[in-house]
């Protein structure tokens, strides 16, 4: 889980825009920014005055942060400052469908492409000032995405001719501080491409064209299914999401070959379960969060995809396992005067390096500290306080 975090605004910060004239900060929200991102002063005004519109200056970068949506504007733009102002646009939330058959028909035109929904942390990378930055969901440039991003691909070439694109793509992998899933093709850290968006306006390549574009460049992306007319759809997509789960992995987005219509998720119970899990170890911290959504996805997936009594019984089976075990393994863990913590693991080139993550890391509010650096890997502890104290006082004869 990504925690993210913003900051003050400062008042006196002034650039240099356009034909070498200076403009401050405020004046620029006020008369530039709303015309650039097509919005009216008043809707941005208001989100200003509620602190979602933040100041970001990292990399050498000065950049406004958008810590909200507003209007068409997603959560997560970063409009970096100077001369040429650019706007990175956030990454649009993607939409769940419960259900297949009725929704697919309803939803599409007339085909859907079908990619696979690869289960790690969603990336943007774009070239700034000739620097190739990783953005995180909420707009922070993470430092080790960025270096892991760099050593991973060669963007060189596509950014050369490309300079207004934006690479959109998951991180993934085990030694991934934010999710960590294995994958056989993929074992410690890689990075599958999803989407190529163009800056500014957030245009998103249609689905043929971006995966020869990507191809051209050596760049790799997630997997890509085909493309299945609407009708038949449903169908084909349950068996291949039933399969993946058996493969522990994560689901498939449904998308208009074109990139005209939004894309729809779908995932396995698998990935639902494993969230249960992960969730329910720190039951005070996140197990609110993800746990109502989780069994609505459980229900409707059962009523669609469970053919015969067994199955709808090792479905129960498996969702009760996943609540039930990792909790009364943190209670024991918190019995024996321990506490709820969870151990992330990143790739190091020095200690300096761990200790670097973990204070970006501490900047956005996660208490973490570095426990080990060895053989090129950190071990980064970030503790669930609540969770701690929380059963610490049941133990202790606290009342619920
Ligand atoms: P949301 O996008 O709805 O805000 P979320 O942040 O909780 O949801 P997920 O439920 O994981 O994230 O689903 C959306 C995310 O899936 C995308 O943001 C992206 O990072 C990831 N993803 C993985 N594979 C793909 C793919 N092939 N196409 C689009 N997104 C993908
Ligand atoms: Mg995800």
């Amino acid at each position: 889980m990504q925690p993210e975090r913003g900051r003050k605004f400062p008042e006196q910060f002034f650039f240099e825009y356009k034909s070498n004239t200076q403009i401050s900060l405020k004046d620029f929200i006020e008369l530039e920014l709303p015309e650039i991102l097509q919005l009216s002063p008043k809707q941005l005004k208001g989100s200003f005055d509620r602190g979602n519109v933040k100041f970001y200056s990292e990399y050498g970068l000065n950049a406004i942060q958008l810590r909200k949506s507003i209007g068409h504007i997603e959560a997560g733009t970063m409009v970096s400052l100077g001369k040429n102002v650019e706007v990175i646009r956030g990454f649009p939330k993607i939409r769940r469908t419960l259900l297949l058959e009725p929704v697919l028909k309803k939803y599409f035109k007339g085909e859907i492409a079908l990619e696979e929904k690869m289960n790690g942390y969603n990336v943007r990378i774009a070239r700034i000032n000739n620097q190739t930055l990783a953005f995180t969901r909420g707009g922070f440039i993470c430092p080790y995405t960025t270096k892991k991003a760099n050593e991973l691909m060669d963007m060189e070439e596509f950014f050369n001719h490309h300079p207004h694109s934006v690479l959109c793509g998951e991180m993934v992998g085990t030694d991934n501080p934010y999710v960590s899933h294995y994958y056989p093709e993929i074992g410690k850290l890689g990075f599958r491409i999803f989407d190529v968006r163009e800056k500014n306006t957030n245009q998103p390549w249609p689905i043929l064209e971006k995966r020869k574009l990507l191809e051209e460049y050596g760049l790799p992306t997630v997997k890509f299914f085909g493309i299945y007319d609407k009708s038949e759809a449903a169908g084909e997509i349950l068996d291949i999401v039933k399969k993946m789960g058996e493969e522990d992995r994560e689901g498939v987005v449904m998308k208009d070959p074109n990139m005209k219509i939004q894309p729809l998720k779908y995932t396995s119970s698998q990935a639902h379960v494993s969230e249960l899990e992960y969730a329910f170890s720190y039951p005070f911290d996140l197990g609110q969060a993800f746990f109502f959504s989780r069994v609505i996805r459980e229900g409707f997936q059962s009523f669609e995809m469970d053919k015969s009594d067994a199955e709808i019984k090792l479905r129960a089976h498996r969702i009760g396992e996943s609540i039930l075990q990792p909790m009364l393994e943190t209670i024991r863990i918190i019995s024996d005067d321990k506490v709820a913590a969870e151990d992330l693991l990143i790739e190091v080139d020095s200690p300096d390096e761990a200790e670097d993550f973990a204070r970006y890391l501490r900047s956005l509010g996660v208490i973490a500290t570095v426990v080990d650096v060895r053989n090129g890997k950190a071990v980064i502890r970030r503790l669930h306080q609540s969770t701690s104290d929380k059963i610490r006082n049941f133990l202790n004869g606290g009342l619920y």
